[in-house]
C-alpha cells in the first residue's frame, strides 16, 4: 500500500531545465501542477552545471532553415526532421524570453561558430553557469504556486498499458502515488551509467529503463556523446570550446597536432574530435598561443588554474557527456503511451547520431514549453483502475552495499565495452554481463538502471557501422543501408530507414527479437 496519494492535472518528474519549463508552461495553460524530483528542483541534474550556452539565430544572413540543415547534418541524417524544424524555428523566441521573462542577462558570441554550426549562434546566459537560469525558473515556479515534491525518487508508472495515470515515488522508506491524466518525464539522460562522465550523480537513467519496462518506445539508444573539451589533469574541468578558435591546440605524446589533417582542426564536431583523442596515447592541451585576456574571458576555470602556477602537463581526456537516445516523442512530447509525455535529455530522436553544441538546454526551453502546454490540454477526469502495484516496500529495502557494488560494475561495463569505441564482441559481452548483474539484485530502481544500459548496448550491437557518436571498431565506416533509426519496443528492436515516409516505414522495418533484461 502506498503511504499517500496526491492528485493533480499534470505531474512533472525531474528538477532540471526541461522539467521546470514544462511545469511553468502547464501551469500557465491552466493546469494544477506537481513537480516531483529526486533532489532539489533547479539545483540538480546536468542543467545546473551546464555551461549555459544556448543556440539562437542572430547572425546576419543566418536563418532557421540553415540551422535546421545543420542539425540534420550534425545528426548524420538520423535526426527526426519534424523535431529539428521545431527547434530551429522556435529557439530564438524561447532563448530571448530568458531575458524578457526571467531577467537573465544574455550575451551573444558574434565571431566564433560552434562546431557544426554554419553561423555563430552561441548565446551565453548568466555568465556561463546553468544554475543562474534554473534558479530563476525555480523561483518562478514557486511564485506561481507550483507544488514541489523534493527528494522523491520516481520508481514506477501507474499504467494499464493503454493510458498512464501517474507515478509511484519513494521518499525515505515510504511510497507515494501521484495521480494525474498527464505525466511528463524530464529525468535527463543516463550518463551516470559510465565510469567517466561529466554528468552529476543524480543522472542515472532509471526512468528510461522504467518506461521500457512498460513497453514504451525508445529511439537512438546507441548514440552517446563523449565530450572532448575536458581537462583530466591537473583538475577535472571543462575547457571552453571558444579558446580553440583563439589559438589553443591539442597535441599527442609525440607533440604532434593530430587534428592537423581535418579542415576545422580542433573545432571539428564532438564525435570526430573525441574519437581522434581516444586513439592517441595521451592528449595535451597547448594554450601557449592564446592571449591571457582571451583565456580569462573565454575559459575562466582554466585561467584560474593557470594562475595557481601548475608546471606539469595539461592532460585532456573525453568523457561521457550527453545521450542522444531516449524516449521516443512527437513535437508535443507525446510518447507511445496515452497520458505520458517526455521532454529534455531523456527523449531521443532530435539529435540523431550526434548533437551540436548549445542544442540541449535550448531543446529544454522549446520542447519543455510545448510539452507542458500539450499535457495541460489533456486535462480530463480519470478514474483510477485497480492497478497492480509493481513496487512494494520490500523492493525499496535494498542491500545498499550490494547495490553500490553492482552499480559500479555496470558503469565499468558501459565505459569499457560500450564507450567511445565499441566492437560487436565487447557489446555482446556487455549484454551478457548486464543480464547477469540484473539477476543479482531485487531493487526495482537498480534493475531499471541496468535496463537503460542494456537498451543502449542492445541498440549498439544491432548497428553494424560507424556513424556519428557510434564508433564500431569492426565496421569503421558509415553505411548507406544503416541510414535510419533503431527503435526499441517491448521485446524487440526495429530498424526504420530514415528516407521513407511514415506508411512505408511501417512496412519496411526490420525486427530484431533479442530482449532479455
Ligand atoms: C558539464 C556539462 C555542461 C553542459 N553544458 C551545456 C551547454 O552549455 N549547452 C547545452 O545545450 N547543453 C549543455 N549540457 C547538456 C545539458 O546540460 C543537458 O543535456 C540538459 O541540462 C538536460 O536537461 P534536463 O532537464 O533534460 O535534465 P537534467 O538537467 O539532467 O535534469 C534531470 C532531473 O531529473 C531528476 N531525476 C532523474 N531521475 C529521477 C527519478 N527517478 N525520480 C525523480 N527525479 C529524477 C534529476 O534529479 C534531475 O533533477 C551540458 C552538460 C554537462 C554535464
Amino acid at each position: 500500500m502506498s503511504d499517500k496519494s496526491y492528485h493533480f492535472d499534470v505531474i512533472v518528474v525531474g528538477g532540471g531545465h526541461a522539467a521546470l519549463v514544462a511545469a511553468i508552461s502547464a501551469w500557465d495553460s491552466g493546469a494544477s501542477v506537481a513537480l516531483v524530483t529526486k533532489g532539489k528542483a533547479g539545483l540538480g541534474g546536468s542543467s545546473v552545471i551546464s555551461d549555459g550556452v544556448y543556440a539562437a539565430i542572430f547572425s546576419e544572413h543566418d536563418s532557421s532553415d540553415i540551422y535546421y540543415t545543420d542539425i540534420l547534418k550534425g545528426g548524420k541524417g538520423l535526426s527526426n526532421p519534424r523535431l529539428a524544424k521545431v527547434l530551429a524555428e522556435e529557439c530564438t523566441e524561447r532563448v530571448m524570453e530568458l531575458e524578457s521573462v526571467y531577467g537573465v542577462e544574455l550575451q551573444f558570441e558574434k565571431i566564433v561558430a560552434t562546431p557544426g554550426h554554419f553561423y555563430p549562434r552561441r548565446v551565453y546566459a548568466g555568465k556561463g553557469i546553468g544554475k543562474t537560469v534554473t534558479k530563476a525558473l525555480r523561483d518562478a515556479a514557486i511564485d506561481k504556486g507550483i507544488t514541489l515534491f523534493e527528494n522523491y525518487t520516481v520508481l514506477d508508472l501507474i499504467s494499464d498499458g493503454k493510458q498512464n495515470y501517474g507515478v509511484v515515488a519513494q521518499k525515505d522508506n515510504q511510497i507515494y502515488e501521484f495521480i494525474a491524466p498527464s505525466t511528463i518525464l524530464a529525468t535527463g539522460g543516463f550518463g551516470g551509467l559510465y565510469t567517466s562522465t561529466d554528468n552529476p550523480r543524480d543522472i542515472t537513467g532509471e526512468a528510461i529503463g522504467m518506461v521500457w519496462r512498460h513497453g514504451i518506445e525508445l529511439i537512438d539508444m546507441e548514440f552517446v556523446q563523449f565530450y572532448p573539451y575536458r581537462l583530466k589533469s591537473p583538475a577535472n574541468i571543462d575547457v571552453m570550446t571558444k579558446i580553440f578558435g583563439k589559438g589553443a591546440i591539442l597535441r599527442n605524446e609525440k607533440q604532434e597536432r593530430f587534428m592537423e589533417r581535418y579542415p576545422k582542426k580542433e573545432l571539428e564536431t564532438r564525435d570526430v574530435l573525441s574519437y581522434e583523442m581516444f586513439q592517441q596515447k595521451e592528449v595535451y592541451l597547448d594554450f601557449s598561443n592564446v592571449s591571457e585576456n582571451d583565456l580569462e574571458i573565454d575559459s575562466p576555470a582554466l585561467f584560474r588554474l593557470i594562475k595557481k602556477g601548475h608546471e606539469g602537463k595539461w592532460i585532456m581526456s573525453p568523457v561521457q557527456h550527453y545521450c542522444m537516445g531516449g524516449i521516443k516523442v512527437d513535437e508535443w512530447g507525446k510518447t507511445s503511451l496515452n497520458g505520458l509525455y517526455a521532454c529534455g535529455e531523456c527523449t531521443g530522436g532530435l539529435h540523431g547520431a550526434n548533437r551540436l553544441g548549445g542544442g540541449s538546454i535550448t531543446e529544454a526551453l522549446v520542447f519543455g514549453k510545448r510539452t507542458g502546454y500539450a499535457a495541460a490540454e489533456n486535462k480530463k477526469e480519470i478514474t483510477l483502475f485497480n492497478y497492480t502495484k509493481t513496487v512494494s516496500p520490500t523492493d525499496i529495502e535494498v542491500n545498499r552495499e550490494l547495490e553500490k557494488e553492482i552499480y559500479t560494475k555496470v558503469r565499468e561495463i558501459m565505459w569499457e565495452k560500450a564507450g567511445i569505441e565499441r566492437t560487436t564482441q565487447t557489446l555482446l559481452q556487455a549484454k551478457e554481463e548486464l543480464n547477469q548483474l540484473a539477476e543479482e539484485t531485487s531493487s526495482v530502481r537498480l534493475k531499471d538502471k541496468i535496463r537503460a544500459a542494456w537498451a543502449s548496448v542492445y541498440a549498439a550491437s544491432i548497428r553494424i557501422e560507424s556513424r556519428g557518436a557510434h564508433k564500431l571498431q569492426n565496421a569503421a565506416s558509415e553505411k548507406k543501408e544503416w541510414e535510419g533509426n533503431i527503435e526499441i519496443h517491448n521485446k524487440s528492436a526495429r530498424f526504420i530507414p530514415a528516407a521513407l515516409d511514415e506508411g512505408r516505414r511501417k512496412k519496411e522495418q526490420v525486427a530484431y527479437e533479442n530482449h532479455q533484461v
